[in-house]
C-alpha cells in the first residue's frame, strides 16, 4: 500500500534512547504528520471493521494514541491496559519480564467479557513481552483476541514468536 511509506519516513528514529546502543523509534513525528496518522488509523480500521470486533484494547502509553480512533471507527468498546495501581476499580494483573526485572499491565475487572472478541494495539513490538502480557489479560477473562496490531516491528527481536499462534499484524517493519 502506497500509504505505508509515507508512514514509514515520519517516524523519527533516534539513537541513544533511552540508554546507549538504543535506536529509539519515536511515533511522536508521525503524530505531527496529519496524512500519516489519519492513513495510519484509515489502515487500521480497513482490516478490523468488518471482523466482529468488539473491544480494542490499548496498552499504556502509545496504545491510548492509536487505539481510540480505531475503536470508535469500527464500533467497538476501548479498554485501556494500564501500569500498576492506576486504574481506580478492581482489576486483574498480569506480569512480564523486562531485560532487568519485570513490569506489570492491569485491567478492569468486567470491562471485558467471555464473548467479546479483542484486537490489541500499541505502537510498537519489540521483544513481545508486553502484548503477551496484554493478551493473556485478555484470555484470562475469555476473550477471543483476534488480532494484535502495531505500527511497527522491530523483527531482529523475533516478538512474533512470544505471541505463539496469535496473529501480529504491523505496518512498518523497522531494521
Ligand atoms: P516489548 O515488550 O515488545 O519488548 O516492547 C514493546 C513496548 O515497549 C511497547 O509498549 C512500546 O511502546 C515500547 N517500546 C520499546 N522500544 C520502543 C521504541 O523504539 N519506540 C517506541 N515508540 N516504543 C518502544
Amino acid at each position: 500500500d502506497a500509504r505505508v511509506a509515507g508512514i514509514a519516513s515520519s517516524i523519527r528514529v533516534i539513537p541513544d534512547f533511552p540508554k546507549p546502543g538504543i535506536m529509539f523509534q519515536d511515533i511522536t513525528t508521525l503524530l505531527l504528520d496529519p496524512k500519516a496518522f489519519r492513513d495510519t488509523i484509515d489502515l487500521f480500521v480497513e482490516r478490523y471493521k468488518d471482523q466482529g470486533i468488539t473491544v480494542v484494547a490499548g496498552v499504556e502509553a502509545r496504545g491510548f494514541i492509536f487505539g481510540p480512533p480505531i475503536a470508535l471507527a469500527i464500533g467497538a468498546k476501548f479498554v485501556p491496559l494500564r501500569k500498576p495501581k492506576k486504574l481506580p476499580g478492581e482489576v486483574i494483573s498480569e506480569e512480564y519480564s523486562l531485560e532487568y526485572g519485570t513490569d506489570k499491565i492491569e485491567m478492569h475487572v468486567g470491562a471485558v467479557e467471555d464473548n467479546d472478541r479483542a484486537l490489541v494495539v500499541d505502537d510498537l513490538i519489540a521483544t513481545g513481552g508486553t502484548l503477551c502480557a496484554a493478551v493473556n489479560l485478555l484470555e484470562r477473562v475469555g476473550a477471543k483476541v483476534v488480532e494484535c496490531a502495531c505500527v511497527i516491528e522491530l523483527p531482529e527481536l523475533k516478538g512474533r514468536d512470544k505471541l505463539g499462534d496469535r496473529p501480529v499484524f504491523v505496518l512498518v517493519k523497522a531494521d
